[in-house]
């Protein structure tokens, strides 16, 4: 089967939805209301649903829009499920990306037309598997986080005549996606419902204490004085002497499971090569700074690829640092990648950018143009502006305060709104504040729809992760 390779991106919103397809997504994934993980995140409603759906249909015919809804029900939520289910059928999405076995079969009978793409979530690890799930009639596999492009390979040749996805970037978790307890036992949160909490990558503390076995039974409180341990300190299973895991900590605390985040750009090619035709990407709650450079750098590399041309893996990896990362690995795609998958220092801070803002409404006349500030930035300060078009840099030369905060815009103010910049009365500052505040700063060009600002963080120019 030739197919056109997709670029798959997550909609968190329906802006994120716009900025995923204007940085050149041929497809994004939106949650359903209540029946998707990230359900606590997820914005959309049934309405905006339809709206998004008719969004994709009015701009392109070529570019689709699949609804997940990917929990594992329990009894008293199938009844709403399917009613809700549709509601959904009805808005005409491209697919419905599921993983309960017994929805998928519900759905099946009684909408047989609906496409329906079986969820990572269902762990699919091997051919016998999507074999079974391509006699069901599902038109696509997404497969399991946790193989290899080898494995991913043979499935491929085993079982030509089904649509094979793979996640290329993102978070990963530390159990087979999303089948996990850490959050349900720590926060009530159930990640096979949809609320997944991380737990596993939360800093945790190991507390000192002097009592005895016994008194300590009884402990349930935190000691008063929190003591920072010193030295070096291992966990050994009770099977396994000398089979040490470190565990280290430092003044932040100490991170038992934080996994590295996925980053497949090296590796488009021999995926493709593999049989895998949709490029997936993890992170409906990121932001539009996330998704503009993954879409830019996951879209290079699969136009290479398509095109039979090679691409600058170097490069686009470079591009992959700018965003908020926890270090990246290939996750399993080259092979088991052990204690590699763990970073235990930190789960962030690596990223070589700072995303300053969002650019909305550009005054032609006086050449400035409306930043709703992300992060605090200053006059002087070199900016890199980043749109679907490109990347340029400009010093910031004049900053003028709107009067416009979105912590409060509730009365009545849009993102769609424009604001009239009025130079006699506008007052110039030295410094933009993020948290909701906008400003006007100097632009000599249109940056157009959908462009951004950040710059360089100095002290991480020198960020060389291993991919
Ligand atoms: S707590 Fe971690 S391992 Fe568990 S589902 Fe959430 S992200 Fe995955």
């Amino acid at each position: 089967m030739t197919k056109k390779l997709e670029l798959l991106m997550p909609a968190g919103n329906m802006e994120k939805l716009k900025y995923s397809f204007a940085y050149g997504a041929d497809a994004v994934y939106v949650g359903a209301p209540m029946f998707s993980l990230r359900a606590r995140t997820n914005a959309f409603t049934l309405e905006s649903l339809d709206e998004a759906v008719k969004y994709v249909r009015n701009l392109w015919s070529d570019k689709k829009i699949y609804f997940t809804a990917n929990i594992y029900a329990h009894n008293i939520k199938i009844k709403p499920f399917m009613a809700q289910f549709k509601k959904m059928v009805e808005m005409k999405p491209d697919a419905f990306i599921m993983a309960d076995p017994g929805l998928i079969n519900l759905v099946r009978k009684e909408f047989p037309d609906v496409e329906i793409h079986l969820s990572v979530q269902a762990n699919n690890t091997n051919w016998a598997q999507v074999e079974f799930w391509r006699d069901l009639g599902l038109k696509r596999i997404i497969l399991s986080r946790e193989i290899s492009i080898k494995e991913m390979k043979e499935i491929h040749e085993k079982v030509p005549d089904i649509e094979l996805e793979a996640f290329v970037h993102g978070a990963i978790c530390m159990a087979y996606s999303g089948r996990c307890l850490i959050s349900n036992y720590l926060s009530n949160r159930d990640p096979n419902q949809g609320t997944c909490s991380h737990s596993c990558r939360w800093e945790y503390k190991v507390f000192k204490d002097e009592k005895s076995e016994e008194e300590l039974e009884t402990v349930t409180g935190r000691p008063e004085e929190y003591e920072e341990l010193t030295g070096n300190f291992y966990l050994e299973e009770h099977e396994r002497p000398g089979d040490l895991m470190e565990i280290d900590e430092d003044q932040y605390g100490t991170y038992l499971m934080n996994s590295r985040d996925l980053c497949a750009i090296d590796y488009i090619q021999e995926l493709a090569d593999a049989g895998i035709i949709s490029f997936k990407v993890e992170g409906r709650n990121k932001t539009v700074n996330y998704i503009a450079s993954v879409a830019t750098a996951y879209r290079e590399a699969i136009d290479a690829v398509e095109a039979g041309k090679e691409y600058d893996s170097v490069k686009l990896a470079d591009e992959l640092f700018s965003i908020a990362n926890r270090g990246y690995i290939p996750g399993f795609l080259a092979g088991n990648p052990n204690a590699n998958a763990q970073f235990y220092e930190r789960n962030g801070g690596f990223q070589t950018k700072v995303f300053l803002g969002i650019l909305r409404e550009y005054d032609a006349e006086e050449q400035v143009v409306r930043v709703e500030v992300k992060n605090r930035f200053e006059l002087g300060d070199t900016i890199e502006i980043v749109s679907p078009s490109g990347t340029t840099s400009m010093q910031v030369e004049k900053i003028y305060k709107t009067g416009i905060n979105h912590g409060t815009k509730k009365a009545g103010t849009t993102f769609e709104q424009t604001f009239t910049f009025h130079k006699e009365s506008a007052e110039s500052v030295e410094t933009a504040h993020g948290g909701g505040y906008e400003v006007w700063i100097n632009m000599s060009e249109n940056p157009g729809e959908f462009a951004i600002i950040r710059k360089w963080i100095e002290s991480n120019k020198e960020t060389t992760e291993e991919l």
